[in-house]
Protein backbone atom coordinates (compact mmCIF):
# COMPACT_ATOMS: atom_id res chain seq x y z
CA UNK A 1 0.00 0.00 0.00
CA UNK A 2 3.11 2.58 -0.11
CA UNK A 3 3.11 2.76 -3.69
CA UNK A 4 -0.59 3.59 -3.67
CA UNK A 5 -1.32 7.30 -4.45
CA UNK A 6 -3.91 10.12 -3.04
CA UNK A 7 -6.65 11.07 -5.99
CA UNK A 8 -8.59 14.47 -4.82
CA UNK A 9 -11.02 15.72 -7.18
CA UNK A 10 -13.57 17.96 -6.37
CA UNK A 11 -17.00 17.02 -7.44
CA UNK A 12 -20.63 18.75 -7.34
CA UNK A 13 -23.09 17.92 -4.35
CA UNK A 14 -25.34 16.31 -6.80
CA UNK A 15 -22.70 14.33 -8.31
CA UNK A 16 -21.29 13.65 -4.81
CA UNK A 17 -24.98 12.37 -3.68
CA UNK A 18 -25.12 9.95 -6.73
CA UNK A 19 -21.88 8.58 -5.40
CA UNK A 20 -22.60 8.43 -1.97
CA UNK A 21 -26.46 6.62 -3.03
CA UNK A 22 -24.63 4.36 -5.24
CA UNK A 23 -21.56 3.10 -2.50
CA UNK A 24 -24.68 3.14 0.03
CA UNK A 25 -26.71 0.49 -1.96
CA UNK A 26 -23.20 -1.62 -3.24
CA UNK A 27 -22.51 -1.57 0.26
CA UNK A 28 -18.73 -0.66 -0.55
CA UNK A 29 -17.18 2.57 0.64
CA UNK A 30 -16.86 5.62 -1.51
CA UNK A 31 -13.60 5.71 -2.13
CA UNK A 32 -14.06 1.80 -3.56
CA UNK A 33 -16.68 2.76 -5.47
CA UNK A 34 -14.82 5.49 -7.13
CA UNK A 35 -11.73 3.54 -7.40
CA UNK A 36 -14.60 0.32 -9.51
CA UNK A 37 -15.67 2.61 -11.46
CA UNK A 38 -12.32 4.69 -12.85
CA UNK A 39 -10.65 1.12 -13.20
CA UNK A 40 -13.49 -0.35 -14.98
CA UNK A 41 -13.84 2.69 -17.56
CA UNK A 42 -10.07 2.62 -18.17
CA UNK A 43 -10.57 -1.06 -19.18
CA UNK A 44 -13.33 -0.63 -21.34
CA UNK A 45 -11.43 2.10 -23.06
CA UNK A 46 -8.41 0.00 -23.22
CA UNK A 47 -10.41 -2.71 -24.45
CA UNK A 48 -12.38 -0.37 -27.56
CA UNK A 49 -8.73 0.89 -28.29
CA UNK A 50 -7.51 -2.83 -28.73
CA UNK A 51 -10.44 -3.78 -30.70
CA UNK A 52 -10.03 -0.57 -33.18
CA UNK A 53 -6.69 -1.26 -33.62
CA UNK A 54 -6.99 -4.83 -34.24
CA UNK A 55 -9.49 -3.93 -37.11
CA UNK A 56 -7.57 -1.10 -38.94
CA UNK A 57 -4.93 -3.73 -38.56
CA UNK A 58 -6.94 -6.43 -39.81
CA UNK A 59 -8.38 -4.32 -42.44
CA UNK A 60 -7.27 -5.07 -45.71
CA UNK A 61 -4.62 -3.34 -47.91
CA UNK A 62 -4.51 -3.40 -51.50
CA UNK A 63 -1.33 -5.78 -51.52
CA UNK A 64 -3.01 -8.51 -49.30
CA UNK A 65 -5.91 -8.40 -51.90
CA UNK A 66 -3.48 -9.02 -54.34
CA UNK A 67 -1.49 -11.93 -52.10
CA UNK A 68 -4.80 -13.96 -51.93
CA UNK A 69 -3.96 -17.45 -52.39
CA UNK A 70 -7.46 -19.15 -52.44
CA UNK A 71 -10.58 -19.11 -50.41
CA UNK A 72 -12.49 -21.66 -48.57
CA UNK A 73 -16.13 -21.53 -48.03
CA UNK A 74 -16.35 -22.28 -44.55
CA UNK A 75 -19.51 -23.08 -42.27
CA UNK A 76 -18.85 -20.39 -39.08
CA UNK A 77 -18.99 -22.06 -35.99
CA UNK A 78 -19.64 -19.30 -34.10
CA UNK A 79 -20.07 -15.43 -34.12
CA UNK A 80 -17.10 -13.21 -35.84
CA UNK A 81 -16.21 -10.19 -37.84
CA UNK A 82 -15.63 -9.71 -41.42
CA UNK A 83 -11.98 -8.67 -41.57
CA UNK A 84 -12.85 -6.60 -44.11
CA UNK A 85 -15.86 -4.53 -43.87
CA UNK A 86 -16.30 -5.65 -40.16
CA UNK A 87 -20.05 -6.95 -41.07
CA UNK A 88 -21.55 -9.04 -38.48
CA UNK A 89 -21.25 -12.78 -39.16
CA UNK A 90 -23.51 -15.41 -36.94
CA UNK A 91 -23.14 -19.15 -36.27
CA UNK A 92 -23.93 -21.11 -39.26
CA UNK A 93 -22.99 -18.41 -41.97
CA UNK A 94 -21.34 -19.21 -44.57
CA UNK A 95 -18.33 -17.12 -44.58
CA UNK A 96 -14.60 -17.23 -46.59
CA UNK A 97 -11.34 -17.65 -45.61
CA UNK A 98 -9.20 -16.13 -47.65
CA UNK A 99 -5.32 -17.37 -47.87
CA UNK A 100 -2.17 -14.98 -48.48
CA UNK A 101 0.32 -16.08 -50.26
CA UNK A 102 3.41 -14.45 -48.29
CA UNK A 103 1.64 -14.64 -45.06
CA UNK A 104 -0.13 -17.90 -42.42
CA UNK A 105 -2.87 -15.13 -41.23
CA UNK A 106 -6.21 -16.29 -42.37
CA UNK A 107 -8.66 -13.75 -43.49
CA UNK A 108 -12.27 -14.40 -42.65
CA UNK A 109 -14.60 -12.55 -45.70
CA UNK A 110 -18.19 -11.98 -46.37
CA UNK A 111 -19.86 -13.13 -49.17
CA UNK A 112 -19.58 -9.81 -49.92
CA UNK A 113 -16.21 -8.61 -50.00
CA UNK A 114 -15.49 -12.24 -51.36
CA UNK A 115 -17.26 -11.21 -54.14
CA UNK A 116 -16.01 -8.24 -54.49
CA UNK A 117 -11.99 -8.90 -54.10
CA UNK A 118 -12.47 -12.00 -56.22
CA UNK A 119 -13.61 -9.94 -59.22
CA UNK A 120 -11.19 -7.05 -58.78
CA UNK A 121 -8.26 -9.48 -58.70
CA UNK A 122 -9.63 -11.56 -61.80
CA UNK A 123 -10.14 -8.33 -63.81
CA UNK A 124 -6.24 -6.63 -63.25
CA UNK A 125 -4.18 -9.67 -64.63
CA UNK A 126 -6.59 -9.65 -68.14
CA UNK A 127 -6.11 -6.32 -68.44
CA UNK A 128 -2.62 -6.44 -68.25
CA UNK A 129 -2.82 -9.54 -70.86
CA UNK A 130 -4.32 -7.44 -73.52
CA UNK A 131 -1.90 -5.06 -73.26
CA UNK A 132 0.43 -7.06 -74.21
ZN1 LIG B 1 -17.27 -8.07 -45.60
Amino acid sequence: MINDKVVNTRVSKKLYEKIFNKAKKNRVSISNLIRNLVEDTLEIHEDIHDAIDKKIRKYLSDTEKQNILGYQEITLAKDTLCDNCGKELKTSDTAYVAYLAESDSKIILCSTCKAKISKSEKKEPHATTADN
